[in-house]
């Protein structure tokens, strides 16, 4: 029941696609201060930017009310899963997560020598807690919580994560990715960043991927207790591994409200027209709190997707709990009429 990875699936999509609804990328993005940042500074990308990066390192501290021993920056979030999936699990044991949720860090743990335990999602699609906290035993390593949950864009009760947290940490890391908090309507009532600075054991993963519109620039971070940040520290390549351009629209780009605010509303606004389009052909979905749609199709997922895609639209199959599905990253206006057409002649 593996599902394709976001690379493995890349190779399968036509680069000519009339709409690219397949990678949960935000096509609002990046904002124009970071691409003007980018712009002013190329000429002096011969430089190595480590007299640069203390900026946003400094932007992101003072927003986040930490110390700079609790932060660690990499060239997207990836990296950060992939040291954690090292850190915990390059001695076994198993580590706890959703079902389905992404795999990127299970897969690591598991290439690295762990076990994973995937604990199936309630009935309203959302990461099970309660099971997942009975499924931690003595040999758990690490627990993995996407919230909001990728591919199912649902996000778990916050005080109910919150208790979860204070139990869980205590016995094990919790390492809670954060890539989609910020299309929710409260993201920092929503972070676990305030747990950590309670001092509990857990790593929040953050990245500039989704709603800045940086996921070709590779820009992300972690916070946790500086414990953890030097265990995981020594596995990453560092600021090294992020180039002086996308430092420099980071910088630019960090906690820009405007920017932000207009990029959710034009997400929502695409993602109601998904709906009605939904809707109208008989359709149900998942409703969803970031810029993805998960819905039940009426036929095998594989099929749903090859047909969309030779109709110029990429979207992504998944299979789970016994059904069908289709996710649908939110594109631009064009980009989900094209979907909506598409989906008219299929289904
Ligand atoms: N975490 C989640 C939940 C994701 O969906 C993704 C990418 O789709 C990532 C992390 C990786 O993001 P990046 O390495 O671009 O920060």
């Amino acid at each position: 029941n593996r599902q394709l990875s976001d690379a493995e699936f890349a190779r399968l999509a036509p680069p000519e696609l009339k709409a690219r609804l397949f990678a949960n990328e935000n096509p609002f993005g990046p904002s124009e201060k970071a691409r003007k940042a980018i712009i002013d500074h190329l000429s002096t990308s011969y430089q190595y930017a480590f007299m640069h990066f203390d900026t946003l390192v400094q932007k992101v501290l003072a927003h986040e009310g930490i110390q700079k021993d609790m932060l660690l920056f990499s060239s997207g979030s990836s990296p950060l899963l992939m040291a954690a999936a090292i850190a915990f699990c390059r001695e076994g044991g198993n580590l706890v997560t959703g079902d389905p949720t992404y795999d990127d860090l299970p897969e690591q743990a598991e290439r690295f020598g762990a076990t994973c335990k995937k604990v199936p999602l309630t009935a309203d699609y959302k990461l099970d807690l309660d099971a997942m906290e009975k499924a931690v035993d003595a040999n758990t390593k690490l627990v993995y919580i996407c919230n909001p949950n990728n591919p199912t864009a649902t996000a778990v009760d916050i005080a109910k994560l919150q208790s979860f947290c204070e139990r869980v940490s205590k016995k094990t890391m919790v390492m809670v990715d954060e890539a989609y908090i910020d299309y929710m309507p409260d993201p920092a009532a929503a972070t676990m960043i305030a747990a950590v600075k309670k001092g509990q054991n857990i790593i929040v993963a953050r990245t500039f991927s989704k709603l800045y519109g940086f996921a070709g620039l590779r820009v992300g971070y972690m916070i946790a207790l500086p414990e953890t940040v030097k265990k995981l520290e020594v596995l990453t390549p560092g600021m090294f591994s992020i180039s002086g351009p996308a430092i420099h629209a980071a910088t630019a780009a960090y906690q820009d409200k405007e920017f932000l605010s207009g990029a959710l509303a034009k997400t929502n606004e695409s993602k109601a027209f998904l709906y009605k389009t939904l809707t109208a052909e008989g359709y149900s979905y998942i409703p969803s709190v970031a810029n993805f749609v998960m819905f039940p199709v009426k036929m095998d997922s594989e099929r749903f997707v090859q047909e969309m895609m030779k109709r110029g639209v990429g979207v992504r199959p998944w299979k789970f709990g016994g059904k069908e599905w289709c996710r649908v990253s939110i594109g631009r206006m064009d980009e989900m009429e094209a979907f909506a057409a598409a989906f008219k002649e299929i289904s």
